[in-house]
């Protein structure tokens, strides 16, 4: 029982892939800003920063991106890999399908509404501690 036609995966895919491109560019507008502010220090003490330590400013800013927006930007990647998969949209708990206006507005959903219902009221009561 898989309501989710072709079409609305493939919208669902640009969506994802929209919100990714969204996510990196913001990423990388808030690090750039960053960045400035430290190297402008940084430059005055030492005027010549070679390739190496261009090379390894990257590193460090792609490794900044990453940690950020790490759980954000491990999500899309996650629901872009199972998009491809025969039981995208389909609830882990419950095995029921989300539904497409769920997946719509969340497109990295894993579970339907019901069970991330429970389970944030589970959460919630797991975070107080019981004397
Ligand atoms: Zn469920």
């Amino acid at each position: 029982m898989k309501t989710l036609t072709a079409k609305m995966v493939r919208q669902l895919e640009a969506q994802l892939k929209t919100q990714r491109a969204a996510m990196l560019e913001a990423a990388r507008a808030e690090l750039v800003r960053g960045e400035e502010q430290s190297y402008a220090t940084y430059a005055g003490e030492v005027p010549d920063v070679g390739d190496q330590a261009a090379a390894a400013l990257m590193v460090d800013f792609d490794n900044e991106i990453a940690r950020r927006h790490g759980v954000a930007m491990r999500n899309i990647e996650d629901a872009l890999k199972r998009i491809k998969e025969p039981y995208f949209g389909v609830c882990i708990d419950c095995g029921d399908d989300i539904g497409i206006e769920r997946l719509t507005v969340f497109p990295t959903a894993i579970r339907c509404v019901t069970c991330q219902g429970m389970r944030e009221k589970t959460y919630a009561h797991g975070a107080i501690p019981t004397l």
